[in-house]
Parts: C-alpha cells; sequence; structure tokens
C-alpha cells in the first residue's frame, strides 16, 4: 500500500467535489430510487483484498449519487438551509488530518482556545451583548455544540442544576426527587420538537404554551401559566424563547419574555435562533432579538445559514458554572496542570470527545469576511420576497405568514386537501422539492431559501413549477 495512491485519491476528490458542486444544477434535486436500493449495488461483505481508488471512485456515482438528495441544489427549498461552502470543507479536511480530540486544553489547546476567540468574534458579529463573551473577563463565553437541539438540551441541564441548587438552600428538608416532580419549562407551542424532547431527556415537565394570533409567545401567556402552575406547588425554572420557527419562521416576544424571567430568579432564558440567528449579523433584523441581553443563554446554527458546514451550532452562556458543575465527573487521567485557565469544553457539552470545530468558523469568516456573509443572508431574503411577489401576483395563492427571513409560507386558496394534492404533485414532477407544515389545523407549503447558489432565475423556475402543478389541479378540480 503506497502513500502516494492515497495522495492521488484525494486529490481526485477534491476535483470531484468542485465539479459536483459547480454543477449541482444539472441534477435531479430528489432521486428516483426506492427503499432497499442500495444493497444490491455492492458486495455482500467488504473485500479481503485492497481495492484500488479509482474502484472507488468510479462507485460514487452509480451506488452514492443516484441515492443523494441534493440539499445544495437551487432548486431544493424543504425544511431550512444546511450550509455549504469551500471554506468550511477545507478546514473539515484539516480538522480530519490533526484529528485530534479536544476534551481538554491540554489534548490540543489551539482546538480549545481558537474555539473561544472564534466565539468572541461570532458575537460580537451578532452583536450579542458583552456578558455572553469570553473577553468580557468573567466566566461567560460561547462553545461549538453538534446541533441546536443539544443546546436546548444543555441549558436545560443547566437550569435545572441551577433551580435545585437554589431550592435545596431553602428547604433542606425536601429530596431531590420531591424537587424534580416539580419543576417545569415553558415553550411556544410553535417551538421545535427538540425543546419537548430536552424535557422528556432531562426528566422534566416542560409545558407547550399556545401563542398569539401572529404565532408568538406573549408575556401575558407565560405569566399567567406559571402563576397557575406556582399555585399547584409547581417550581418554573427554564423558558425557550424561539427567534424563527421551524414551520413558519416566526419570533417569539423575547423582551417580554425576558421581563417575565427577571420577575423570578429561578427562571433561565435559554433563546434558540436555529435558523434567523444568523441574520443577526445584519444590523437592520437584530430588532428581532430585542432583550437578549436579558437572556442566560442563547444559541444558533451557523452550519445552517452561515456558510458552515454541519455541524457547527453556536451556544453563549453567561454563567456556564451551572453546566461545568452539573457535568463535571474528571477521573484521573482526565486532570492536568492548567485546569480553570482555559475552558475544559468537556463540561460545556453532553458528549466527551468534541472535532476541532472552530477551524471550519475561522477559515469561513476570514475568507468571507462579515461583509459577504451579510450579502449572502440579504439575498437569501430577497429572493424570499421575490417569490412572495410572485406568490401575490396570483390570486389563486395566498401568503399564510409574514415574509421576514428566507421562508416563504403559502397556500392555494382551496382546502387542506387540494394543498396536500399540490404538493404531492409538485414534489412529484421531481423539478424543485418542497415540504409542507400546518399550523391551527391549516396546512400550508413551506418554501425555504437553501442554496448559495440559487438565483433569481431559479426563483422563477421554482414558481413556473408551482403554478404548472396548481395549474393542473384546479383543472382537475373543476371537472
Ligand atoms: C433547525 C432547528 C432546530 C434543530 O436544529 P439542530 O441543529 O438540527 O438540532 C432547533 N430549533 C429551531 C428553531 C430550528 O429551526
Amino acid at each position: 500500500m503506497e502513500a502516494g495512491d492515497f495522495k492521488d485519491f484525494a486529490k481526485a476528490m477534491t476535483d470531484y467535489i468542485a465539479e459536483y458542486l459547480e454543477n449541482i444544477r444539472d441534477r435531479q434535486v430528489v432521486p428516483s430510487v426506492k427503499p432497499g436500493y442500495l444493497r444490491p449495488l455492492v458486495p455482500e461483505q467488504a473485500p479481503e483484498q485492497p481495492e484500488p481508488w479509482t474502484a472507488v471512485m468510479a462507485d460514487i456515482e452509480r451506488v452514492v449519487m443516484t441515492g443523494v438528495t441534493h440539499w445544495h441544489s437551487p432548486r431544493f427549498h424543504a425544511y431550512f438551509p444546511t450550509a455549504n461552502s469551500y471554506p468550511a470543507i477545507v478546514a473539515d479536511m484539516l480538522s480530519g488530518a490533526i484529528a485530534c480530540i479536544g476534551f481538554t486544553w491540554i489534548a490540543s489547546p489551539a482546538c480549545t482556545e481558537l474555539e473561544v476567540v472564534m466565539l468572541d468574534w461570532l458575537g460580537q458579529m451578532l452583536g450579542l451583548p458583552e456578558e455572553f463573551l469570553a473577553r468580557s473577563g468573567g466566566e461567560a463565553g460561547g462553545v461549538i455544540q453538534g446541533t441546536a437541539s443539544e443546546a436546548t438540551l444543555v441549558a436545560l441541564l443547566g437550569a435545572k442544576s441551577r433551580v435545585m441548587h437554589r431550592v435545596r438552600e431553602q428547604h433542606p428538608d425536601w429530596t431531590d426527587s420531591d424537587i424534580l416532580s416539580k419543576l417545569v419549562g415553558y415553550c411556544n407551542k410553535q417551538a421545535h420538537s427538540s425543546v419537548e424532547r430536552a424535557g422528556l431527556l432531562g426528566g422534566v415537565k416542560l409545558r407547550s404554551l399556545q401563542p398569539d394570533g401572529k404565532r408568538r409567545l406573549r408575556a401575558d401567556i407565560l405569566r399567567d401559566a406559571i402563576r397557575e402552575d406556582k399555585a399547584k406547588g409547581l417550581i418554573p425554572f427554564y423558558v425557550v424563547a424561539t427567534l424563527g420557527t421551524t414551520s413558519s419562521c416566526t419570533f417569539d416576544a423575547l423582551d417580554e419574555i425576558g421581563d417575565v424571567c427577571a420577575e423570578d430568579d429561578n427562571l433561565w432564558l435559554h433563546v434558540d435562533a436555529a435558523y434567523a440567528g444568523s441574520a443577526f449579523i445584519c444590523p437592520e433584523y437584530r430588532y428581532l432579538m430585542k432583550g437578549v441581553e436579558k437572556a442566560d443563554s442563547f444559541n444558533f446554527n451557523p452550519h445552517k445559514w452561515m456558510l458552515v458546514n454541519f455541524d457547527c451550532s453556536a451556544m453563549w452562556l453567561k454563567q456556564p458554572r451551572w453546566i461545568v458543575d452539573a457535568f463535571n465527573v474528571d477521573p484521573l487521567y482526565l486532570k492536568h496542570d492548567q485546569q480553570g485557565s482555559a475552558p475544559d469544553y468537556r463540561h460545556w457539552q453532553i458528549p466527551l470527545g468534541r472535532r476541532f470545530r472552530a477551524l471550519k468558523l475561522w477559515f469561513v469568516l476570514r475568507l468571507y469576511g462579515v461583509e459577504n456573509l451579510q450579502k449572502h443572508i440579504r439575498k437569501h431574503i430577497a429572493l424570499a420576497h421575490l417569490f412572495e411577489k410572485l406568490c401575490l401576483e396570483d390570486e389563486r395563492f395566498e401568503i399564510v405568514e409574514e415574509v421576514t427571513m428566507g421562508l416563504v409560507c403559502f397556500k392555494l386558496k382551496e382546502s387542506n386537501e387540494v394543498n396536500e394534492e399540490l404538493l404531492r404533485m409538485i414534489n412529484g414532477r421531481g423539478r424543485i422539492h418542497l415540504v409542507p407544515s400546518k399550523i391551527d389545523d391549516v396546512y400550508f407549503l413551506r418554501l425555504a431559501v437553501c442554496s448559495r447558489f440559487t438565483e433569481e432565475k431559479d426563483i422563477q423556475e421554482s414558481w413556473e413549477e408551482v403554478k404548472a402543478s396548481a395549474d393542473e389541479i384546479l383543472k382537475k378540480l373543476k371537472k
């Protein structure tokens, strides 16, 4: 086995990657394979003898690409975007080469220290208050989690350890299980499913509250729920405010919610801005995070909308000690002399092991510059408004939710069934890909601007696809 062979493989793959991305527009967005398509295409067992890399290369199209959904096609409009850029891919290559496991500072000092600084850079780009940043000199700071779901759970566990600590002091006669059974957290009914899941994993009650007519969680609803629960002897301890809900990208009234949380020391306010958080690098969108200084933790995903490949979920904590203490189980082999002078990020997260993900942020921030990242956000929002305009010009359609970011929620002015049929038809034609959502029994279609390759002409084409499907369905309906 010659190392030289593999170097050639790496070089060939680099060319393949560039070719794939530059021509992704020509590929069918969703593959037409059936479940189980892959097994017959590969041998029953791993090869006993090594194969030439050219054989692997030759199988990529045949085995893999035939079954890939091309998330970076300019006509992929499902879910929310997932980021992709050459600087982030190259950084992942370097991270793969260094291949360190950065659980302690000494396990790879650069891995920890670059992460601390990158989260300060990023926090400043978003206009986060200094109290969240490591450079403020206190205990606060940021950490890269794998996903927003993990960040929500980590924040919940921090909130739980803080409230347990306080209640134990006030009621030394109560057992931990007494206290645990009284804890209750809150979120918008429109919050991401991972919030409810964090409650299940954390073993505490979590209430989904009814939002107002604009799908925003408001102070009065939260205050009523808290009052009601306290009257029952429960202990409210955790509130999640969502900035940019997954269904329809609405924003909870953070400023008001922050005031409610400030009325009770035990309430930990976590902000889930997984998708929309990237837009706060543009000052004109920061009004949507007004009140952020009242939060205890804040999270968004550069891996969604800021050109940093998955996984990279940025989380800031004002008082990481509640998490660090809750998760601290130091065996001798993980202790080191410099403990305390830099964060040992293993205590800030659920897994022990962690990759060198700060490299992706560093490369992307330097090679795009804040200016081009802002352009990327503004372009996606403008493209969403273009689709909105095309929709509004056709009187058969309506917009379901105000368009603020790169998501358009729309439907035919017909029943749920007709709209379900519309989506089936659109996705069946295979030229574009959308997913639906439903709020208060109203079924609608979601068009998210996802790819960094998407241009006006692609949005026009996507609209033509929607229109063509609508024509066909409404014609059938008239018969
Ligand atoms: C996408 C999304 C999540 C989940 O993000 P992961 O990083 O995949 O866990 C959570 N909350 C909101 C509002 C989202 O849009």
